[in-house]
């Protein structure tokens, strides 16, 4: 029940230890283990929970194993996405996010509403590894081919009942249609080949409700999602 009875690996449990999380929070004990056998999950959770670290740490774990980001393959954009509904809650996410991806080489850039676009794609230019975005505005600079998702196959969607209840439904759709369903296989191939996700890309979903515009977008893009209630 402590973090190194998980099957976090010790390069990451080394990161998790300086951060100074001495204890998994509940929805991290379940979702976790969940996110580390690639599964979608659907996670019905509030704010303050330590969701962020939930999804997190299992998409640093799947990045660490797929190759380095390089001239090869950078504009080919993110290996992982995260959505949320507005600009302040994104930018607690990239703050959170960066604690864990920083000391691990990993870059965040966030696309949001309010900011230059300019600005935007000029910090895409050296790639990042993880894109946190509001959905209209990543919407925007998909349309505009300032960024593509060709190896985008981690996705998360957090408090989708806020980003449908501010009008996104359509953009996430169209966002999630962007992004290639087949699964970028982890170096180590350590995937559950009984569970359908293995040759899926890993969609994860957060909400505190689950109004049916989010049990639609649950059915039409998650594939067999185990669920968890905090
Ligand atoms: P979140 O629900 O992701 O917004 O996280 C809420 C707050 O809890 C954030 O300030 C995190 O830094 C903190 N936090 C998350 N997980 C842990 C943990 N395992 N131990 C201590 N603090 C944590």
């Amino acid at each position: 029940r402590s973090w190194q009875e998980s099957a976090i690996p010790a390069l990451i449990l080394d990161v998790i230890s300086k951060i100074g999380y001495e204890e998994p929070s509940p929805i991290q004990r379940q979702a976790i283990p969940i996110g580390l056998q690639y599964r979608d999950l659907i996670g019905v959770a509030e704010t303050g929970s330590g969701k962020t670290a939930a999804f997190v740490i299992p998409m640093l774990v799947y990045i660490s194993k797929l190759p380095p980001l390089s001239d090869e393959n950078r504009h080919m954009g993110p290996y992982a996405l995260i959505l949320a509904p507005t600009r302040e809650l994104a930018q607690q996410i990239e703050a959170e996010t960066r604690k864990f991806a920083a000391p691990l080489g990993f870059t965040t850039v966030s696309i949001v509403g309010g900011r230059a676009m300019e600005e935007q794609a000029f910090n895409l230019r050296e790639g990042a590894e993880i894109i946190i975005a509001t959905p209209g505005r990543l919407k925007d600079v998909l349309d505009r081919h300032v960024l593509v998702m060709s190896q985008c196959t981690y996705i998360v969607m957090d408090e989708a009942d806020r980003m449908v209840h501010l009008g996104f439904e359509a953009d996430l759709n169209y966002i999630l249609d962007a992004c290639p369903t087949e699964f970028l296989k982890p170096e180590d191939g350590d995937v559950d080949m009984d569970n359908n996700n293995s040759k899926t890309r890993v969609t994860t979903l957060f909400s505190a409700t689950m109004p049916p515009a989010v049990e639609r977008l649950a059915r039409k893009y998650l594939r067999r999602p185990a669920t968890i209630t905090i």
